[in-house]
């Protein structure tokens, strides 16, 4: 058996549909399930490997994607939520009954990434959210614990899963993050 790396690629990256323009998320809890609305498709998916992305059971990743903030509500239970670590940079909301992060924002104007929402597009019931492109942070999810020396096989299977491996974020989220803080600091315009 394979390495798994999170239960919406395992058995192979599903593709998107680039005429989904949203839907509904919810967390695990049997009843009074919390609810966000998302009126968009979601951009840049990917598996991450980091220790502050909420990660379901047994799994070696997350999956995460981003939507503009505008398109995001709390729709159901959102009594329900509480930020996991006000300090990050990306305030997640968890569910405080089963723990599993809704969304995610930056509250920072000056942050790359501000007007930008996170969030675990498995959550959802409805199909054609955009896949997962690459896998961001792989090295990290020894951080987590797991073994090292199984980094050459989880490098191995996000290769056969098509997923470009990165131990920071891809190119194109790098330059983004690059361009922002050289246009804060005046190097561009
Ligand atoms: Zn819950
Ligand atoms: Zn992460």
């Amino acid at each position: 058996m394979s390495v798994s790396i999170h239960p919406a690629v395992d058995s192979g990256v599903k593709s998107g549909n680039k005429d989904f323009a949203g839907g509904k998320l919810h967390c695990h809890c049997r009843d009074q399930r919390v609810e966000i609305t998302v009126k968009s498709q979601s951009a840049h998916n990917h598996v991450c490997g980091c220790t502050q992305c909420w990660k379901p059971e047994g799994a070696l990743f997350s999956q995460v994607a981003v939507v503009p903030r505008d398109s995001l509500a709390v729709t159901a239970n959102g009594n329900k939520l509480k930020v996991v670590d006000a300090s990050a940079a990306i305030q997640r909301q968890a569910c405080k009954a089963c723990g599993v992060h809704m969304y995610g924002r930056i509250e920072n104007e000056k942050h790359p990434f501000f007007g930008l929402d996170f969030i675990h597009t498995e959550l959802s019931d409805e199909e054609g959210w955009c896949e997962p492109e690459f896998a961001a942070f792989v090295s990290s999810i020894i951080e987590s614990g797991a073994d090292p020396a199984g980094m050459d096989e989880v490098r191995k299977r996000l290769k056969t899963l098509g997923l470009e491996r990165y131990d920071c974020l891809s190119p194109p989220l790098m330059d983004a993050i690059a361009t922002h803080t050289a246009k804060a600091a005046g190097v561009r315009r």
